[in-house]
């Protein structure tokens, strides 16, 4: 503590150093120097904690006693750990006023807690590793809110079902995560920690308390919910090693897995390399979908609207209409398509469409990267141009 009370400084002004001046307030919360120093403290007080094994008197808390554990350090964070008699809570209680008198470092006692009746150790393991449901739940309403509406709330507002926008973009969706399954192959992971890494004190833990040397896993009744959920994932682990082998990405290989196969739309392939702008992809994602809000199917909710194409006036607006048989996207093709010297015309089909924007985007010429780029621009172009003249 002396070097620390006792620090000066010197500046360097152009290129040479000011005189040396003390540090009258000492060091400062967000000094450089301080987590080096905290940790070098608390090294002082784990190293008197650790010293404790010598006590005869003190007694471990009794899920900690084949480890050695009397306490973990998380940055600021302590916790101790002893069996609840007087005896050794005094012990443990020395400890720290020694470690106060050297460092005059003190707990805040309205941060600090006591749990007793030996559940401890256990929560402080599971709340490592599971996301709650309804947290998943509020997480995934505001990534749907954002995307759909722009705004930082939870909204109901959607045109794609969630389910659809988080599968890969092989079956047709955004290619997000799915957090419930990947927090489940998280778990599972863990799972598999346990039967192959064990150098880490927890999986040391539940190795000393709950599996103890034995090849079947039986399940204990009293061990907390999220250690049955690491310890139940060993047949998942087990047939997705048996396929995919041990090795890196095992949390991929195990969400791959228990997310299972899709079907997988012909058009993907318009998907992947194209380098339209993020919005014109998001417009063609929505209309391969089905899901883009034309008139028809404005109508179909019961939405009192006027059923002409804004672009020609001359027929009923849906899809097929306004993206392929439309005069003015027809012009519009014929000029875009011929810039790039692509010799075939826009059908007049949705089915048709899909085989033939398929037959010229698919694969990594540059002429099929170019083509998914004009085709995914003009769709965007026709869009924007159709709501400036409704909106
Ligand atoms: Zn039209």
């Amino acid at each position: 503590m002396h070097c620390v009370k006792t620090v000066n400084y010197a500046i360097v002004v152009n290129g040479q150093t000011t005189q040396r001046f003390d540090a009258a307030k000492g060091l400062r919360q967000g000094d450089p120097m301080s987590p080096f120093l905290f940790a070098i403290a608390m090294e002082y007080l784990s190293r008197l904690l650790i010293g404790l094994k010598e006590e005869k008197a003190f007694k471990y808390h009794p899920k900690c006693s084949k480890l050695d554990i009397t306490h973990l350090c998380f940055a600021d964070d302590l916790l101790l750990f002893s069996r609840g008699d007087l005896e050794s809570i005094k012990i443990l209680q020395r400890c720290f006023s020694e470690f106060f008198q050297a460092s005059v470092l003190q707990a805040n006692l309205t941060k600090s807690s006591i749990y007793c009746g030996g559940v401890q150790m256990e929560s402080y393991w599971a709340q490592l590793f599971i996301i709650p449901i309804k947290i998943i739940k509020v997480i995934e309403g505001l990534c749907r809110s954002y995307l759909w509406s722009g705004v930082g709330y939870v909204t109901k507002k959607a045109l794609i079902a969630w389910e659809k926008v988080y599968c890969p973009k092989y079956e047709g969706g955004m290619g997000l995560i799915n957090m419930k399954v990947w927090n489940t192959a998280a778990v599972a992971k863990l799972c598999w920690d346990l039967a192959n890494k064990e150098d880490k004190l927890w999986i040391k833990w539940i190795h000393a308390y709950y599996i103890k040397g034995q090849r079947e896993w039986k399940m204990r009744k009293h061990a907390s919910w999220i250690i049955q959920k690491v310890m139940n994932a060993q047949k998942i682990v087990e047939q997705v090693q048996q396929v995919q082998g041990k090795g890196k990405g095992m949390i991929r290989k195990l969400y791959c897995h228990m997310k299972g196969e899709q079907h997988r739309p012909t058009w993907t392939c318009l998907m992947f390399n194209n380098a339209a702008r993020p919005k014109a992809y998001f417009t063609i994602w929505i209309m391969m979908n089905q899901k883009l809000a034309t008139i028809d199917r404005l109508a179909q909710w019961g939405v009192a609207v006027d059923k002409t194409c804004v672009l020609c006036k001359n027929a009923d607006e849906n899809v097929e209409h306004l993206f392929m048989q439309c005069n003015f996207a027809r012009k519009l093709w014929g000029r875009l398509l011929s810039w790039i010297e692509q010799q075939s015309t826009v059908p007049l089909t949705w089915e048709q469409f899909l085989q033939w924007c398929i037959q010229h985007g698919k694969g990594k010429s540059s002429a099929a990267q170019m083509f998914n780029i004009v085709l995914t621009e003009g769709i965007y172009g026709l869009w924007m141009e159709r709501n400036s003249r409704i909106f």
